[in-house]
């Protein structure tokens, strides 16, 4: 940088994202002819359902184009407190209470803007996905990586957090987890809301991967919980993973009146609200029962694909320790056994000796590790896993 061009403390950890840059870097490879798989992105590779999609253009020429309310649309709202009702049996879930975001990820910052300040710890169970440290930071937040078990997915107990002394200021989870596709139980998330609502501990319930669960029905949610464990607790969703809508950009928070008010203030001075016609193809999505046909069929191609990955590794990568997926579209396996490899070098030497595009453990906080993920086609898959093995047995 120029001498003189200092810029502001708010970014001073800035990093570019290492899972969104490593997607470019496959594009950008592809592009220049080279044969290149990407299993980096975390994206589902589906369209997006004929029926939000087609409510998003009506949502056009019925003129929906122009400032939505900060908080986002009353339909999308009601929509999104019906869907979270039914997937939770039935609990009452207040549409006040939901604020309408650019994504979850402006969710997600906007809960830790609005929740935590200058040195407040926040525990992020880790390897965590990428950006939650990031914007923690952004926040003038300290985040705290708390290691997962490896004996359990590599999640975190209330055991693990007992041992922040003092007790952190917050907690950030991600269940279906990104990177590993660990599932929190009902009785886990229970024992861990427990102990944050003793210590007076404010939760961020990361619920995007929550319909694309491999056990019966939606995984288990905050939201399954009785309400006086739910004072302190925001739970983040969107309609990016289930719907395959990434580019539509809509995510949701459902936080306590005070947080949701504050989270709505802050975004009439920021972008004053999610983009108006993509709000009413996310209100199709989450409001048409039909569209849960397509959900069920997006879910089921994942758990196929797991399960190739799965019975892949268990064949032909003997010995190698991975992580089992309950959910979510991601594999997370270790490398370090491969003659001390990092996550690093095994990527970069993939990408470019048999163009393989995985992301390095290191994104997530654990560089004996690489997250492949299989929001892909099978084929494709099929096709990265053969030369994966051939690259991995030759180290
Ligand atoms: N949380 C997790 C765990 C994710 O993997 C992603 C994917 N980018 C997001 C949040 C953000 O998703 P979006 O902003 O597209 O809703
Ligand atoms: N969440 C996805 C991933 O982990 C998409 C990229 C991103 O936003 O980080 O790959």
């Amino acid at each position: 940088m120029s001498e003189g061009l200092t810029l502001s403390a708010n970014i001073q950890h800035l990093e570019t994202s290492a899972t969104v840059a490593i997607s470019a870097e496959a594009k950008r490879r592809r592009a220049a002819g080279e044969d290149v798989i990407d299993l980096g992105a975390g994206e589902p590779d589906f369209a997006t359902p004929a029926i939000p999609a087609e409510a998003g253009i009506k949502a056009i020429r019925d003129g929906k184009t122009r400032y939505p309310a900060n908080e986002g649309i009353l339909e999308l709202r009601a929509a999104a407190a019906k869907h979270l009702s039914l997937l939770s049996g039935g609990r009452p879930v207040n549409a006040d209470r939901i604020v309408v975001s650019t994504g979850s990820k402006q969710a997600l910052f906007n809960a830790c803007f609005t929740l935590f300040g200058p040195g407040d710890a926040v525990a992020i169970p880790a390897p965590a996905w990428v950006s939650y440290p990031q914007i923690v930071h952004f926040a003038r937040g300290r985040p705290v990586l708390v290691p997962g078990d490896p004996e359990w997915g590599l999640k975190v107990g209330v055991r693990d957090l007992e041992r922040m002394v003092p007790a952190p200021k917050g907690l950030i989870l991600c269940s279906p987890c990104n990177p590993t596709g660990s599932v929190y139980t009902h009785a886990e998330l229970k024992a861990i809301a427990q102990w944050a609502r003793e210590r007076q501990i404010w939760v961020i319930g990361d619920e995007i991967y929550r319909r694309i669960h491999y056990g019966t029905g939606p995984a288990p949610s905050f939201l399954d919980l009785p309400d006086d464990l739910l004072d302190r607790v925001v739970i983040i969703t969107g309609v990016s993973k289930t719907y395959a809508m990434t580019g539509w950009r809509i995510g949701f928070s459902l936080a306590p009146t005070p947080v949701a008010k504050a989270i709505a203030a802050f975004q009439s001075h920021t972008t004053t609200g999610a983009n108006h016609m993509a709000q009413w193809a996310a209100a199709a999505a989450l409001g048409d029962e039909r569209v849960d046909q397509d959900v069920l069929r997006m879910t089921a191609e994942f758990r196929r694909r797991r399960d190739l990955v799965v019975e892949r590794f268990r064949r032909d990568l003997t010995g190698v320790e991975f992580v089992e997926p309950h959910g979510a579209f991601y594999f997370f396996f270790r490398v370090d056994s491969f003659g001390g490899i990092t996550g690093t070098a095994f990527c970069t030497r993939l990408i470019t000796e048999k163009g393989v595009a995985l992301v390095p453990g290191a994104a997530f906080g654990d560089d004996r590790w690489v997250r492949l993920s299989y929001a892909a086609a099978t084929a494709e898959i099929q096709k990265a896993l053969d030369r994966l093995v051939g690259f991995a047995k030759a180290l």
